[in-house]
């Protein structure tokens, strides 16, 4: 069983500190793991978010953090991952990037440099605003209902765009709690059929159980339409700390199930590969 979504941000770019990820995967019973840093803490990336910076509508506590990013070369990063690797710990060379209209060029003459095994595709922001800062920043000046709209639009946007492998926690728009008032089954199914045809999976991310809204992403309904269209999975943790790595995992594996799901997904090289569920 793999973890295909965890970040080292929080402590040094260090085999040490990639270890203590591999410890806890294996005291989980995990046999692979996926590091999937996120695409603002390289300088190759800062052309993409360049927008956020200069934007003045943007909050002084987005730019303080913005300020701290930006830290490490790629290589840097790929270096130390293939370190990891001959030393034993089995583990794939992931990003996570965050997706703006327009960037699509950019991002892929990035990726193309480089040998990922999977790309992560996500959306933390529309348009300026990072709407999984904060409850306080930005919500209450929104109607929840054009939030989710403008969302799902970016979801849809980054789908077509071809960037990415997985989808990562593909509604964490509902982080908070925040639950629109429109009915968005429709907007949701033909967001699924897109996923479908561009071929690519979506992560069943166990984060969504550590934030305040306090439900796995993708939520039940949606899951089981997407089984129902056979959208392959993966299983993540989005650890930030490796304390996270693995978190409850086989509770996702249960609820694959439930929801009609018999095998997930695994990545070498961009090329995706299909396994059993394991049973317990
Ligand atoms: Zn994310
Ligand atoms: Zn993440």
């Amino acid at each position: 069983m793999i973890d295909y979504h965890m970040h080292l941000e929080n402590g040094p770019l260090s085999l040490d500190w990639l270890e203590k990820f591999w410890f806890q995967a294996q005291a989980c019973g995990l046999t692979e793991i996926g590091i999937t840093e996120h695409s603002h803490q390289f300088k190759e990336f800062l052309p993409v978010y360049q927008h956020l910076l200069v934007d003045p509508r943007q909050n002084s506590v987005v730019l303080e953090w913005l300020d701290r990013e930006f830290r490490y070369n790629l290589n840097q990063y790929l270096e130390l991952l293939e370190a990891g690797r001959k030393m034993g710990i089995p583990v794939k060379f992931g990003l996570e990037i965050d997706y703006f209209p327009g960037t699509e060029k950019l991002i892929s003459s990035l990726l193309e440099q480089y040998d990922f095994d999977f790309i992560l595709g996500s959306v933390h922001f529309i348009d300026y605003w990072p709407f999984d800062f904060d409850p306080q920043l930005g919500w209450p000046e929104r109607h929840v209902d054009d939030v989710y709209l403008s969302y799902l639009s970016l979801i849809e946007q980054l789908v077509q765009s071809g960037i990415c492998d997985v989808l990562a926690h593909l509604d964490v728009v509902k982080v908070f709690g925040h639950r629109p008032q429109k009915n968005l089954e429709e907007e949701w199914r033909l967001l699924l059929q897109s996923i479908v045809q561009a071929d690519i999976a979506i992560e069943l991310s166990t984060a969504g159980w550590r934030k305040p809204v306090g439900e796995i992403y993708p939520g039940e309904p949606l899951l089981r339409e997407a089984a129902l269209l056979g959208i392959p999975i993966t299983i993540a943790s989005d650890a930030h700390f490796p304390g996270d790595v693995g978190y409850r995992w086989r509770e996702a594996v249960c609820y694959a199930r439930q929801v009609g799901y018999g095998q997930y997904c695994s990545f070498k090289g961009r090329k995706r590969f299909e396994h059993e569920l394991p049973s317990f």
